[in-house]
């Protein structure tokens, strides 16, 4: 395994720790599957790669409860427009509001900040009397690897 992704392996752990959650052996394989995919993955891709490896008798059920659990904690997001499931590149920043960047060819995703969108978005709905609960903002297109090669 890439040692990045077993340095951030061990930061969720430790974050589990703290907040007196349960990072079972489940959930663990689901994490792991996340970050070691490109892009984005889809909860069916998911249960495929997870029956091949360490729990080849996984149902569906188990994968929805990993990933809620998962996206409860934010370590992973949802990608809605996808329907697909990425890691967090902002582990540690608990509220945050953030944009993805999705590859139409390579699937990979990028996930930035958004504190000036979300300024923008409040004064809308201000604007209007609309009470904003939540945004997503998803953008499609490609990454600069995919650039180069079309
Ligand atoms: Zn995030
Ligand atoms: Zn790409």
């Amino acid at each position: 395994m890439n040692t990045n992704i077993q340095k951030m392996l061990t930061q969720i752990k430790k974050i589990c720790e703290q907040r007196c959650v349960r990072l079972t052996p489940q959930r663990l394989a689901v994490l792991q599957l996340i970050s070691q995919c490109n892009g984005a993955i889809s909860a069916y891709d998911l249960l495929h790669l997870l029956r091949q490896s360490s729990l080849p008798n996984a149902k569906p059920s188990t994968i929805y409860r990993s990933l809620n659990f998962l996206l409860e904690q934010r370590f992973i997001h949802r990608i809605e427009s996808t329907n697909t499931f990425v890691l967090c590149h902002y582990l540690f920043e608990l509220s945050h509001n953030f944009a993805f960047f999705i590859c139409s060819n390579c699937k990979q995703v990028t996930e930035q900040t958004t504190k000036d969108i979300e300024e923008i978005l409040k004064n809308m709905a201000k604007i209007t009397g609309f009470i904003m609960f939540n945004n997503i903002i998803e953008a499609h297109g490609l990454c600069p690897k995919c650039i180069n090669i079309k």
